[in-house]
């Protein structure tokens, strides 16, 4: 467990293999529910004036869990100045200090557990399994990014000719911002914003729209912990609004954002169009298309158990989701067949009951690109299953998780960011035009690879373009500080988040050369 290259481990989080742990969880969990939760900016000086919009939970519409307030233009501009004046005492803090705020905010959000695992699930759909693991994965950030920043923020001599002393330095850039998406609503938030805190960088922070509440709540968290309201400013609102006004700012030094390729080209296009402003760094985590290629030795009963985690995980909201898995023809009768059984074992139901698999999307527009994507489907491909919707589903924002079987890449237009497995079967002979396939999708976030042929196995990790390769086990859920994540091409531009050299691209570098 040395995993950070450091001397912490990564969070331990609960055993969700006890029964008896499990339920008390969930009960803690059910206490912490409440229907008053509300997300506003903090900016500080900020007169907030705007409409309180509802919050609804995307397993029951009819249940309000609490309101949000978006920023307006004037605290937009606020956020900006306060964040210029606040960054030079942040940045001349040191590291160590900086990392011990952070460790602490660590330690907190792990004793709240229950209250954050209320949050994901009432907000953001999330079973209990899944917020665990999303807990746990923000407490990983918040620890690593600080471990990291202790180490490569002390200063580094370097060597040199006698009579001169050479040090490298790295310190914040200035004003960051940090973009999140809704579908990692705590660990990818904080963990974007960790890293930047950490680099010496003020922060302001726009969480995705759909999850303005758990953001407003981490936001708070950090505050207790020590880090000042002017280095971290919380600024919900819509995308158009506060993204756009941010991304056009000469002030931002650099953005962090996870979302869609198209979103990520928008910001680049807005920084790149800055007059006389520095040239921004942007670190975007972006879509994918993720395949799964499965030979004829691989093992079946594996595989089609790696292959529903991978695809309906999260009910398939995950970047790292399979979403095409290629079978070789020999198995593929008696894959597919398993696949459809194993699939009606699927509970699709209230994410706060802990008999379910998979629980809501995110809102009715993600439904209803959903059920656009199924309608075609209906029409161009062979539905191999499609899991039955419980009586629990009335009222909510609920997919049916679907496996269709396709004739080629071609068929997927576009990311389907949900439950949607789609197969296609692939002749032994032809492996190069698979592998050649998925590359020209332009994508390169996940791959996941069954088979039991070394040589195999070597070649299409050798040939792939994708930034994470798993082999005989599911494709999600990537490790703080054991996996980096993140993908090339289309799906980002990298690093890789909770990986060594996230950090650095946070920071600028100073050399100090000392005639002695
Ligand atoms: N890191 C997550 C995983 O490995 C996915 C992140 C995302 O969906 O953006 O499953």
């Amino acid at each position: 467990y040395r995993s950070f290259g450091l001397d912490r481990t990564n969070s331990m989080g609960i055993n969700l293999a006890n029964d008896d742990q499990l339920r008390s969880l969930a009960e803690q969990v059910n206490a912490a529910v409440r229907g008053d939760w509300r997300a506003a900016p903090l900016v500080p000086g900020a007169q907030v004036a705007g409409p309180a919009i509802a919050v609804t939970n995307p397993a029951d519409r009819r249940e309000t869990v609490g309101q949000w307030q978006a920023a307006d233009a004037a605290t937009v501009e606020l956020a900006l100045r306060n964040a210029v004046a606040a960054h030079d005492a942040w940045n001349l803090t040191p590291a160590a200090s900086r990392a011990a705020i952070l460790e602490h905010a660590a330690d907190l959000l792990e004793q709240r557990m229950p209250q954050y695992l209320a949050l994901c699930a009432k907000e953001a759909g999330k079973t209990i399994p899944d917020g665990v693991a999303e807990v746990r994965e923000a407490v990983d950030f918040l620890r690593y990014y600080a471990g990291q920043a202790r180490k490569l923020f002390a200063p580094e001599p370097l060597p040199g000719p006698t009579g001169e002393s050479n040090t490298l330095q790295l310190s914040g850039r200035g004003v960051f911002v940090c973009i999140s998406p809704w579908n990692f609503p705590l660990a990818i938030f904080l963990g974007q914003v960790s890293a930047a805190l950490a680099a010496g960088n003020s922060v302001i922070a726009k969480p995705a729209e759909q999850t303005n509440l758990i953001g407003y709540y981490a936001v708070k968290l950090l505050h207790e912990a020590g880090v000042p309201e002017a280095v971290l400013q919380f600024l919900p609102g819509d995308g158009a609004t506060v993204g756009a006004a941010l991304t056009r700012d000469p002030r931002v030094a650099g953005v962090a954002f996870t979302g869609s390729t198209d979103t990520a080209r928008a910001i680049n296009r807005a920084l790149a169009a800055r007059d006389n402003a520095p040239i921004a760094v942007l670190i975007a985590e972006t879509g994918g298309q993720n395949a799964l290629i499965a030979d004829s030795s691989a093992l079946p009963e594996q595989l089609v158990k790696d292959a529903i985690a991978s695809a309906f995980t999260s009910a398939g909201q995950r970047c790292s989701a399979a979403r095409v898995l290629f079978v070789q023809e020999d198995i593929a009768d008696k894959v597919i067949g398993m696949l459809a059984g194993a699939m009606a074992e699927l509970a699709v139901g209230d994410p706060g009951l802990l008999s379910t698999d998979v629980g809501p999307v995110i809102d009715d527009d993600a439904l209803k690109m959903l059920q656009e994507h199924a309608a075609r489907m209906d029409r161009e491909a062979r539905k191999i299953a499609e899991v039955a919707l419980g009586g629990a589903a009335a009222h909510g924002s609920f997919f049916a998780p679907r496996a269709y079987e396709i004739r080629s890449l071609e068929q997927l237009h576009k990311e389907v960011f949900g439950p949607v497995l789609h197969v296609i079967r692939w002749k032994a002979d032809r492996l190069d035009e698979v592998i050649e396939a998925i590359n020209a999708t332009g994508y390169g976030l996940t791959l996941g690879i069954h088979s039991r042929i070394d040589a195999t196995i070597e070649k299409i990790a050798a040939r792939i373009k994708v930034g994470n390769c798993y082999v005989n086990r599911n494709q999600i859920g990537a490790v703080v500080g054991v996996q980096p994540f993140g993908g090339q091409n289309l799906s980002g531009t990298g690093p890789k988040a909770g990986g060594p050299h996230y950090l650095p691209r946070f920071a600028t570098e100073k050399t100090i050369t000392v005639n002695t």
